[in-house]
């Protein structure tokens, strides 16, 4: 049986950060993914935002990592010319109500080291974006957006460059781990059977699927999976923003907020859809309810202008009663099985804190 130091599962965004970091602390690794490219899932039907980490509770994984991992994220991209724009983001009150809530997200943003919220006037906000409607405003600077593909292909480059290997149209089928060693079953038509001394499981919405195949993981410890769609609009009217816009947060969501890619056309979304099996249509109808949000802060919308985009779904491992999740990121010492790490729940902002999430899964597997 083939012999390898480590495998990482998944080459979404996350599995490649993971396979880079690896490979250039010396380790041997294979990546196994079982479509036939890199980044073809949740990686690829996101919103491309770099988050500041304003909203995630104070000490969570997901206020931490999205913390530094945008300092990396911007610190990488500079240094190797991958398209980003540190563009900025406006949340937007409009009434009383919203602007008295300013205040607070500014300081549970200062509370998750963002300390460079300002707090604005409507005129001074229609001063930055002349089309806005608003009483108030909360101007985040260190919010940006990044090609992230550009960013995923780099990814793989360093981490072939450094050895790693990856093989397509690979997926895990199952797994034994017994005494240190992970004996782990891949492949399509005709499966491979490899061993190896650390196994990450980076698969992105089958990470639950993935651990229960994996003979030795206690089942206590995977958590349960849920899937929540996220639909986006796009707009075919020239939206006159050079800011992504988000309305004042309500219990459950962010509000239909506007991004914009880095050719500068804008989108709108993603809501939130709870779903019981994986399907990425739009349904156009859903366009009723951003139409009155989106006019709330952009009165003169036209109608008709939005049209159906895409969906990506995040991969919750707690139910739509919950208001909010972590990442749930597993170690030996949180399972019990050496040798492997399981990340669950890797939702939004995942792709900002890939490179934090990389670092910790170095730390977890004492690399
Ligand atoms: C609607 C939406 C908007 C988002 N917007 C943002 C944003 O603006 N900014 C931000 O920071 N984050 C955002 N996120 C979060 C971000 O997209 C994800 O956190 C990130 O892409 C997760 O990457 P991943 O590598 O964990 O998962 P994925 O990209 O899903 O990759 C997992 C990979 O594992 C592979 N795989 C699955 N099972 C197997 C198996 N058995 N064997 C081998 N391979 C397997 C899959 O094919 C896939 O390629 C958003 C997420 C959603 C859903």
């Amino acid at each position: 049986m083939d012999k390898v130091d480590c495998i990482v599962v998944g080459a979404g965004v996350v599995g490649l950060a993971v396979a880079r970091k690896l490979a250039q602390a010396g380790r041997e690794v294979i990546v196994l993914e079982e479509a036939e490219a890199i980044g073809t899932i949740t990686s690829s039907r996101n919103s491309e935002v770099i988050h500041a980490g304003i909203y995630y509770r104070a000490g969570s994984w997901m206020a931490r990592m999205c913390v530094s991992g945008k300092h990396a994220l911007y610190r990488y991209c500079g240094e190797r010319g991958i398209p980003h724009k540190n563009c900025g983001k406006l949340i937007v009150a409009t009434n009383a109500k919203e602007t008295e809530k300013l205040q607070s997200i500014k300081a549970h943003a200062e509370a998750n080291g963002v300390l460079d919220m300002q707090l604005l006037a409507g005129e001074a906000a229609r001063a930055l974006e002349p089309a806005l409607a608003c009483d108030a405003a909360l101007l985040s600077p260190s919010t940006g957006i990044i090609d992230s593909h550009a960013y995923m292909l780099s990814l793989r480059g360093e981490a072939e460059g450094a050895g790693a290997a990856f093989a397509f149209h690979t997926p895990l089928i199952r797994a034994k781990a017994a005494a240190g060693v992970i004996e782990v079953e891949a492949g399509g038509e005709a499966p491979m059977t490899l061993q190896c001394s650390l196994l990450v499981n980076a698969a992105g919405l089958s990470a639950t699927t993935v651990a229960r195949n994996i003979e030795g993981m206690p089942l206590d410890r995977i958590p349960p999976a849920y899937l929540a769609k996220g639909n986006y609009f796009s707009c075919n009217a020239r939206a006159p923003f050079s800011r992504l816009i988000y309305p004042v947060p309500e219990p459950g969501g962010l509000g239909v907020h506007l991004t914009l890619d880095m050719a500068g056309q804008a989108r709108f979304g993603p809501d939130v859809e709870w779903i019981e099996t994986i399907n990425y249509e739009v349904d156009p109808s859903r366009a009723e309810r951003f139409y009155p949000a989106i006019r709330k802060y952009w009165p003169t919308l036209p109608d008709g202008a939005l049209m159906p985009s895409y969906s990506g779904i995040r991969p919750k491992i707690v139910p739509p009663a919950v208001a909010t999740q972590d990442f749930l990121m597993q170690g030996p010492r949180d399972h019990g099985v050496a040798g492997l790490i399981n990340l669950f729940g890797i939702e939004s902002p995942g792709l900002t804190s890939s490179l934090a999430i990389a670092d910790h899964v170095a730390e977890l597997a004492n690399i």
